[in-house]
């Protein structure tokens, strides 16, 4: 069973509002374990309409037109469909009531046009939710199915739930689950990650089975995402299980999380576990990874605080720096030790670098230096992003969590 979805309004082709039903349908369907090959996105004109609900259903077995039910005169999804059907629209009395009713019930007077909704293609069937007062209908097209529901995001769900997917799983037959796992990455291109997955997707292309995905995130990292498809949801687990545990051993612990964990809950989660505390001395990130840390409900179980040492006399005489120039190895790693010592923590992150972007120092901008401290051991890296001011702060943050994070796992390890 194959569905497309047709997403009518011309507001969406200008960009005035975003087709989040699509998507939204989309992920129904996946779920649901029905195929949908594409979407379409149509304005509210009479010729396009046709075309695009034509053709989609040339190709698929199922289509469902979101858009263009309400009452006034460039809602025509109802016209367009009739004739598609080559048939032509009767009054449905009942409905008629029904919309009436949804008037009455709210105290106000209904305005003749709404009546229109009341028109049926000759052959279709009005849905039984009615949630505003654009009704749903099926439409059968010669052995095929067609379903017209509200462009409204709430009305459209209503009716989805309710006829759209029973009717579609049930014509399907259907019996597959659909599911997706997603593995968070920091540290690797997506093309070097691709390179060190290639031969696992080759094996997975030719035995079949879950297929991978990328997915670059920016600040929130490279995603390799896992969808399986089978009978039960039980079995989609296991398949995804299965190749979670193939995936990892390949790509190794630039793996941080699994689905919504994110970098700060990560590391704050093995702190805790590890029973440690963290101290921050941040120059050039103005106080965002304690920002991002805090963001982390119960962050307070292992974070102490952050120096937000900025000036250049702030880092010397709160956190040990000497003299000299403050984007340095030296200055970063005394920020390490020092701010553990200051407030009191076991392990450490420090940063200090040139956001831009103008040069500081006869360093270029994007320079950053930073430290992790754990045990009493200090570790440096510098690194030369080659971002504006805004992601050179972002990615500071998210990197240097990284290090320490990879600090965390070796000492688990032993
Ligand atoms: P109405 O009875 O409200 O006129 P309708 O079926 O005619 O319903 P539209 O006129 O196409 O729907 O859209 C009504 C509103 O629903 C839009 O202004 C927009 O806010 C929202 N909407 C429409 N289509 C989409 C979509 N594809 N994704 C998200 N929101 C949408
Ligand atoms: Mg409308």
């Amino acid at each position: 069973m194959q569905c497309e979805i047709v997403a009518v309004g011309t507001e969406l082709l200008l960009g005035q509002i975003v087709d989040t039903n699509s998507a939204w349908i989309g992920e129904q369907l996946a779920l649901s374990g029905i195929d949908c090959h594409r979407h379409t996105t149509v304005g509210d004109n009479r010729e396009r309409m046709m075309a695009a609900f034509r053709e989609a259903l040339d190709r698929a077995d199922a289509v469902i037109v979101t858009g263009g039910l309400g009452p006034t005169q460039d809602d025509i999804t109802r016209e367009v469909v009739a004739e598609l059907m080559g048939v032509t629209m009767e009054r449905d009395h009942g409905l008629a009531d029904r919309i009436k009713s949804r008037f009455a019930g709210r105290g106000r007077k209904m305005p003749a046009n709404n009546l229109r909704q009341a028109d049926v293609p000759v052959g279709a069937t009005p849905m039984l939710e009615l949630p505003g007062t654009a009704p749903g209908l099926v439409c059968p097209v010669g052995d095929k199915v067609l379903y017209t529901v509200p462009g409204v995001p709430w009305e459209m769900k209503e009716m989805l739930k309710g006829t759209v997917l029973p009717d579609l799983r049930r014509r399907a037959g259907t019996v597959s689950v659909i599911g997706s796992r997603t593995l968070r990455t920091w540290g690797q291109s997506e093309s070097g990650l691709a390179e060190m997955l290639a031969d696992e997707i080759d094996r997975l292309d030719v035995e079949g089975g879950p297929t991978l995905a990328f997915l670059a995130s920016g600040i929130e990292g490279l995603k390799v995402r896992i969808t399986a498809k089978a009978p039960t949801p039980g079995e989609v687990e296991a398949i995804l299980d299965d190749e979670e545990a193939r995936v990892s051993s390949i790509i190794g612990p630039i793996v941080f999380g699994l689905d919504g964990a994110n970098m700060e809950s990560v590391v704050l989660d093995e702190l805790v576990s590890q029973g440690l505390t963290l101290a921050v001395a941040e120059s050039l990130t103005g106080g965002l990874i304690g920002s991002r840390l805090t963001d982390v409900p119960g962050s307070s179980r292992a974070f102490r605080g952050s120096v937000v040492a900025y000036a250049g006399d702030v880092k010397r005489e709160l956190l040990d720096v000497t003299d000299g120039p403050v984007v340095s190895e030296e200055a970063v790693s005394a920020m390490a030790s020092a701010v553990c010592r200051v407030l009191d923590a076991d392990v450490s992150v420090a940063v200090s670098g040139v956001a831009g972007p103008d040069p500081q120092d006869g360093q270029e901008p994007g320079t950053v230096w930073m430290a992790t401290c754990v045990d009493g051991e200090t570790e440096t890296v510098k690194v030369v992003f080659p971002f504006d001011r805004v992601r050179t702060r972002q990615f500071t943050v998210i990197s240097v969590l990284n290090l320490l994070r990879l600090r965390l796992l070796k000492r688990r390890g032993g």
